[in-house]
């Protein structure tokens, strides 16, 4: 049946020499140039062989269409369970997901009531059932270090806040944090951080505009938090979620950790305009902050990209802007955003893959994002040539606005899942095949197992 994964096995079954069942062909990123591939797949929608030319039982002709992998998204918010004013769910957000060219999301555990206990973790997990568009895996919140071990039973990787947010008034204090860091690192799954210290903030006076934001909660807040956290860490998975400057990036590579930037702060500033829809934690900085992080993104010095989705109707992010709720929908734009930045020469599709597709899904311990041998068969054509302008009213997104209206995009123009057509277009034609997914290296030892290599 297409879309179940089996079991790994070592046997004969796995040779490459096995005809494929479908093929894709069109063009992709291979050893830096775009060439003629051939996708082979097996009946399982897993990548069987990539080569110039191959027989298979099924083809599909993408054309001048280039192939590349699905991206992972590590950090959305779809506000499962949800509190009474909010639009976003499983459903939705997944769907958002497959047309935006998104296989698999790491759904944020500070819904309503949060994912801070095995039993609400499991009703979480049973929620998902038969919703998704896509994979999700989800996190747990590190905010009891005892609760930790019975919370790693379900959870794919855990998140730290370090300051309140929605849906989170007390997050834990230092030294619970390191206890925190330790139990994470005894169960030995991934930890995303968000890093801003809340002793940086300044409260008066009132914001009023973006400008004013990024004074509230400056650089210095998450810089202040990074070093405090690379210095207690353990050698654990330690990943700071969108980073906004570009010195505690180089300080968390430097201390062998990994980072996510988000669309938002890549691609917007902060400024005089009193828009409460841009109102982000941590802000929007200064037009010369935004350029200098855009450009360490080119250069390859930020390992990932996440849209931190965070879907707010329009009736919260309304003014006065220092009440309004902070956060962005992003999570059908990303990488239609980033593929215009690839259209306009502004960046490398090989840095987009790996940023969006392929470091996102090997930390998480997802055998997806790369088109070679048994990988997922998640694939986008994208068709460079298919520009559009983002309009909310265009977007499948039941909060009905977004920070990025107007700007030009290019959505895959077909998502394939597990060999199956999810999205065409900017439409979700699928049917609800995703699954709640745990990475590889979660799973207990199964009987005749092999290192996976
Ligand atoms: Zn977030």
């Amino acid at each position: 049946m297409p879309g179940r994964r089996r079991p790994e096995r070592d046997d004969a079954s796995e040779r490459p020499s096995l005809a494929p069942e479908r093929v894709l062909a069109g063009r992709s990123l291979v050893h830096g140039r775009i060439q003629a591939v051939e996708v082979g797949l097996d009946s399982d929608g897993r990548i069987l062989r990539v080569a110039k030319q191959m027989r298979g039982a099924s083809r599909r002709d993408f054309g001048e269409m280039i192939l590349m992998p699905s991206a992972t998204d590590l950090h959305v918010h779809l506000r499962e369970p949800a509190s009474a004013d909010s639009i976003e769910n499983f459903a939705s957000g997944t769907e958002q997901a497959a047309v935006g060219g998104v296989s698999a999301v790491g759904e944020m555990p500070n819904g309503s009531p949060p994912a801070d206990r095995v039993d609400r973790l499991e009703a979480k997990r049973d929620r998902a059932r038969g919703r998704l568009a896509v994979d999700a895996f989800l996190y747990g919140l590190a905010s009891h270090p005892e609760r930790i071990s019975s919370l790693a039973s379900i959870a794919a990787a855990f998140k730290l806040f370090e300051c309140p947010t929605t849906g989170i008034d007390e997050p834990p204090d230092a030294p619970t944090r390191v206890q925190l860091l330790q139990e994470v690192d005894r169960v030995g799954l991934p930890l995303v951080v968000h890093a801003e210290d809340p002793a940086f903030f300044r409260a008066t006076p009132a914001a009023e505009t973006l400008s004013d934001w990024n004074r509230a909660r400056p650089p210095e807040a998450e810089e202040r938090a990074v070093t405090e956290l690379l210095q207690a860490a353990p050698p654990l998975r330690l990943h700071f979620a969108h980073l906004t400057t570009v010195a505690s990036i180089r300080r968390v590579r430097q201390a062998g950790f990994s980072c996510e930037v988000s669309p938002h702060h890549l691609l917007l500033a902060a400024g005089p305009a009193a828009d409460a829809r841009r109102k982000v934690n941590p802000p929007l900085r200064a037009e010369e902050m935004r350029s200098e992080l855009y450009e360490a993104f080119r250069h390859g010095e930020i390992p990932m990209l996440a849209s931190d989705h965070a879907p707010h109707s329009a009736s919260v992010k309304a003014p006065p802007f220092d009440r309004a709720a902070s956060g962005v929908p992003g999570l059908s734009t990303m990488l239609p955003l980033l593929l215009a930045e690839v259209r306009a020469g502004r960046l490398d599709l090989g840095t987009l893959i790996a940023t969006a597709c392929d470091r996102p899904a090997r930390w998480m311990g997802l055998p997806q994002g790369r088109l070679v041998p048994r990988h997922a068969g998640r694939i986008l054509a994208v068709d460079f040539r298919q520009r559009t302008e983002i309009s909310a009213r265009r977007l499948p997104a039941p909060c009905g606005w977004t920070p990025f209206e107007g700007r030009e995009a290019i959505f895959p123009a077909y998502h394939i899942f597990d060999g199956n057509e999810i999205a065409s277009a900017g439409q979700y034609t699928g049917s609800r095949v995703g699954r709640v997914v745990r990475p590889e290296f979660a799973r207990p030892p199964a009987p005749h197992a092999r290192p996976s290599g």
